[in-house]
């Protein structure tokens, strides 16, 4: 090495390997030791530089260094012994050549001890010497000046370098990825572990939904896990627009506030509120989907805004201690089930600061009557004949059963009317179990074979722009459909008439996600489940 080591093109590769060998070469390079003086293996002179001494020993005394450790076939260890052993016994080069591989003189390790205190002989490279030789050109390496090669020997060993370099340079590249590996699957397993101590919820806080233990729920959260039904409801762009266009069109509501997203899934309302300008997002959800939300975030370079945790919103601490706004889309059919408006308005209770806002901030409740024949004979005199047999009892399963289906405007047949109002800023987890009566006005004389309910969904508190979407037969479609309940045994109206009825919603004691719906309708009543 030393100070004759030439310019190996280093500096054309970038040098991860942070070696401090590679330091010392440089600072070699860079300054050589302009007072260096070499003593002759042989005689008394004092030489300028290695390469002017190894010169020196080969046209004075006859001795060609490089060629003994040809002839001898020597290591780096066979060359420091060979050059101590000189300097020790002071022996002539002749009887260099003549020594007997197999047992060479100088073969002990008592040369290994430099015979020179910092011999400058003894910090060469060996292949620099050898390698030169071998070119057969007769140059050392001593005679390539600023950093010009000047032999094929040269070139090679600048080749071999760049390449043992290039070999480094890549072993750190894939030490450094392996770290980057590693710190993926912590900061994964650090957000799996979100802590779950900080809650505190509860079913007095939160109602049956919080109460539920996280087995019990598994079911609900691992079907959000699948990416199909949120495609389903990416695409439904009745839905999924209002909350788009109600972000868009009033960004004052979310610029510069800290937002929290109940049940964030893809992340989709979270991006929206960052996109309108919201200082922070914090974006919560128990279910796995949680995990792509994380790269779609990243994807879209919105981490420095959203700041998202795995876990039930009951569960989690967050990491601030208020938020402004709420954001979340909790229906679900008949507007509740699925009890997720428990779990908004627990964090509404929790989180939002005074003066702040959830939305969307209201909703409705409808009814209509249906007069659709057809359909009701297709569901329940069907049993009447079955292929010849009667099934007639299969009719009291059926009934009681409220189907999830869309139905044919054309099939109504009185005005809607409104049977429940949700005030998300106000209302509380028990109301969301109502009673109420209803009147709906006919407005086609037939046979009523049927109840429908609906939800309208309201984003019109404290913004300019106010947005709506309705979930109604006469609407656009969306993928929440309408929810039917057939009633056994139609019932004849008149036009005009008002058909009077009370409506009791509860939940499912047995499954406090699930949804027992009662119909009293001209004193006959029907209670339907909706699971
Ligand atoms: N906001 C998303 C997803 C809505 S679906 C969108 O608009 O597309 C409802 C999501 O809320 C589901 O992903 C579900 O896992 C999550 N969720 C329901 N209850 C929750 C709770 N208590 N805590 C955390 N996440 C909840």
């Amino acid at each position: 090495m030393a100070q004759y080591m030439e310019n190996d093109g280093a500096d054309d590769i970038p040098d991860l390997s942070d070696s401090d060998d590679d330091d010392q070469w440089q600072s070699m390079e860079e300054s050589p030791d302009s007072n260096l003086k070499v003593l002759c293996l042989f005689c008394d002179r004092l030489l300028n530089s290695v390469e002017d001494t190894l010169s020196h020993c080969k046209s004075e005394h006859d001795v060609d260094v490089a060629g003994l450790l040809r002839k001898y076939k020597l290591d780096d260890y066979g060359y420091i012994k060979l050059i101590n052993y000189v300097r020790s016994v002071k022996c002539s080069g002749e009887s260099l050549l003549l020594a007997r591989e197999g047992s060479l003189p100088w073969d002990s390790e008592d040369y290994m001890r430099p015979a020179l205190q910092d011999d400058p002989l003894l910090q060469i490279d060996i292949e620099d010497l050898c390698g030169a030789e071998c070119g057969g050109q007769g140059a050392g390496p001593w005679l390539e000046q600023n950093g010009e090669p000047q032999s094929p020997g040269s070139l090679m060993r600048r080749a071999q370098r760049a390449e043992e370099r290039a070999q480094r340079a890549e072993e750190a590249l894939a030490r450094a990825m392996e770290d980057l590996h590693r710190l993926k699957q912590l900061a994964q397993s650090l957000v799996m572990s979100a802590d779950v101590s900080g809650g505190g919820g509860g079913a007095a806080s939160g109602g049956a939904v919080a109460g539920l233990r996280e087995d019990e729920d598994e079911a609900y959260f691992s079907s959000y896990g699948h990416y199909a039904i949120h495609e389903e409801m990416l695409k439904d762009k009745v839905r999924t627009e209002s909350y788009r266009d109600f972000a868009y069109l009033n960004p004052d509501v979310f610029k510069g506030k800290v937002v929290l997203d109940v049940g964030c899934g893809t992340g989709i309302l979270s991006m929206f509120a960052a996109r309108c300008g919201a200082s922070r997002v914090v974006a919560v959800d128990q279910s796995d989907i949680v995990y792509q939300a994380m790269d779609i975030v990243r994807s879209n370079d919105l981490q420095d805004v959203i700041t998202l945790i795995k876990g039930r919103i009951e569960d989690v601490a967050l990491p601030v201690e208020k938020v402004d706004v709420i954001i979340s889309e909790w229906m679900g059919y008949f507007l509740l089930f699925e009890s997720m408006l428990d779990s908004v308005l627990y964090a509404r209770d929790r989180y939002l600061a005074e003066g702040g806002s959830v939305y969307p901030n209201s909703c409705s409740l409808s009814l209509a009557a249906v007069g659709d024949e057809r359909r009701h004979a297709d569901r329940i005199a069907f049993w009447d004949d079955v292929y010849g047999f009667k099934m007639a009892c299969m009719k009291k399963a059926v009934a009681p059963e409220a189907s999830v289906e869309v139905l044919q405007p054309e099939t109504l047949v009185s005005e809607p009317a409104v049977v429940q109002t949700i005030d998300c800023n106000t209302v509380c987890v028990s109301e969301l179990e109502f009673e109420a009566d209803f009147c709906l006005k006919i407005t086609h004389g037939t046979l009523c074979t049927a109840i429908v309910g609906y939800f309208d969904i309201f984003f019109d508190k404290n913004c300019e722009n106010k947005v709506s979407f309705s979930t109604g037969p006469r609407c656009t479609k969306t993928h929440w459909k309408q929810t039917v309940f057939l009633l056994e045994h139609p019932i004849p109206v008149q036009t005009g008439e008002e058909l009077k009825g009370r409506i009791a919603v509860r939940k499912n004691r047995k499954d406090p996600r699930a949804l027992l719906i009662s119909l009293n309708v001209r004193d006959v009543k029907q209670t339907y489940s909706l699971q």
